[in-house]
């Protein structure tokens, strides 16, 4: 089998926004061992939009398009399907209630327009949508439905989660292929891309040459940079079981600076170490003025073991409330007595803190992105100085997940002692 993609959409001629769409659903196909050699992009006009359609049926046995799939006048990828499969379209009443619902559940009005959503080319099979309000459509082809047409709405997270659940397996039990393809993402925090990819390239080449799993390394800035493991097996026990394998093997070369996998995110894993070592955790912070706080608490379970957070901005506020001693409070000194000082204040056991220059300039004869980050545990208190890149909001953001990490690091070692 092969398949070609049909991005539709005018702001893509226009340049108004990129068409990740293709390039995405061209390395699933890749993965997924099925040939594509095309990719169109079109504009919202019905005419234009069947005579692709039609050209791409010509020399594929499949087509996927990804967008006009809305409620708005311009959203008309099913009237075009719908006119070159030579059928109407009907109006499916579960559909309906289904979009009627998700409109109840957020409280809104649907205006009627959303009913054109629940309007299917006859003879197409529906994918039922599960994030936004547009299904998704199998569309067969042909006297014998030798062909097929997918439509996937043009919002990535929608059309990513609807290419993984109907359209590539759908493509593979038509190109017999029975084979499960799965993924897993390792997410790292601490080294550079390059570092990383270095660090592991000795099982890059072995993968090479085998062919399965492969690797792909995604920088995802505050996110850190990911490591997706994609492996192609039998049955979905057997990929499950090469994931693991491939996992073990990265994690063996990589370290601590894995934090997690897939959506497990920095503050969640911070939260596992304290819940499993019976710990709870204040913050003191400065620059970030609640970012940590709000991050831990995006953890759920974090009521175990996160106590609370002091926002002590002006200097006056660390002195008074955190006992910091007068001086300058842009300083490791201050960093740690702000630690040890809110561990105290709000009766935990590790206390973190954060103090330093989030710009736009300098202060005390501190560059922007000086940061100080401290913490306390018991008795030990350190602090960290580091230098951190970019503007206000990225000193702040790399300065919140920083000291996050710096913890995660701590209770790592605690736990091997
Ligand atoms: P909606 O129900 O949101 O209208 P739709 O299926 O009609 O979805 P479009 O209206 O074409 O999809 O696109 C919705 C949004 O999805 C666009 O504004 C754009 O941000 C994003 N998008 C659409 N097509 C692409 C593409 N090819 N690549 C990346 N992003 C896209
Ligand atoms: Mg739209």
């Amino acid at each position: 089998v092969n398949c070609e993609v049909i991005a539709v959409g005018t702001e893509l001629l226009l340049g108004q926004i990129v068409d990740t769409n293709s390039s995405w659903i061209g390395e699933r196909l890749a993965t997924a061992g099925i040939d594509s050699h095309y990719q169109t992009k079109v504009g919202d006009n019905l005419d234009r939009i069947v005579s692709v359609l039609r050209i791409a049926l010509e020399r594929s046995d499949a087509v996927i398009m990804c967008g006009g799939l809305g409620p708005t006048q311009d959203d008309i990828t099913r009237e075009a399907i719908a006119q070159v499969m030579g059928v109407p379209l009907v109006r499916h009443d579960d559909i309906v209630e289904v979009i009627r619902e998700m409109f109840g559940r957020r409280g809104r009005e649907m205006a009627d327009s959303n009913l054109r959503q629940a309007d299917v080319p006859e003879g197409a099979t529906v994918i039922p949508q599960r994030i936004g309000t547009a299904p998704g459509l199998i569309c067969p082809v042909g006297p014998n439905g030798e062909r097929v047409v997918y439509a996937v709405p043009g919002v990535p997270y929608e059309m990513e989660e609807m290419m993984d659940r109907a359209v590539v397996p759908d493509l593979q039990e038509r190109s017999g292929d029975r084979s499960v393809i799965l993924s897993r993402t390792i997410r790292t925090w601490g080294l550079a891309e390059s570092t990383l990819a270095e660090t592991v390239q000795p099982r890059l080449d072995e993968l090479d040459r085998r062919g399965n799993p492969t690797i792909a390394f995604l920088a995802s800035g505050m996110e850190g940079i990911k490591v997706r493991i994609t492996v192609k097996a039998a049955d979905e026990a057997n990929a499950q079981q090469l994931l693991d394998e491939e996992e073990d093997e990265l994690r063996a070369m990589l370290g601590d600076i894995v934090f997690g996998t897939d959506s497990v995110s920095m503050e969640q894993a911070v939260g596992r170490l304290l819940a499993d070592q019976g710990l709870t955790l204040a913050v003191a912070e400065s620059l970030t003025g609640g970012m940590v706080g709000s991050r831990l608490t995006n953890a759920v379970g974090s009521s175990e073991w996160f106590r609370g957070a002091i926002v002590a901005y002006d200097s006056q506020v660390k002195f008074d409330l955190l006992d910091v001693p007068e001086g300058p409070v842009v300083s490791e000194d201050a960093a740690r007595a702000m630690a040890a000082g809110v561990r105290k204040v709000l009766g935990a056991d590790v206390g973190l803190s954060t103090t330093g220059v989030a710009g736009p300039t300098e202060q005390d004869g501190m560059p922007v992105g000086t940061v100080f980050l401290g913490m306390a545990i018991g008795d030990h208190v350190e602090a960290l100085e580091t230098r951190l890149p970019g503007d206000r909001d990225r000193v702040r953001q790399f300065a919140t997940i920083s000291v996050l990490n710096l913890l995660r690091l701590r209770l790592l070692e605690a736990t091997r002692n």
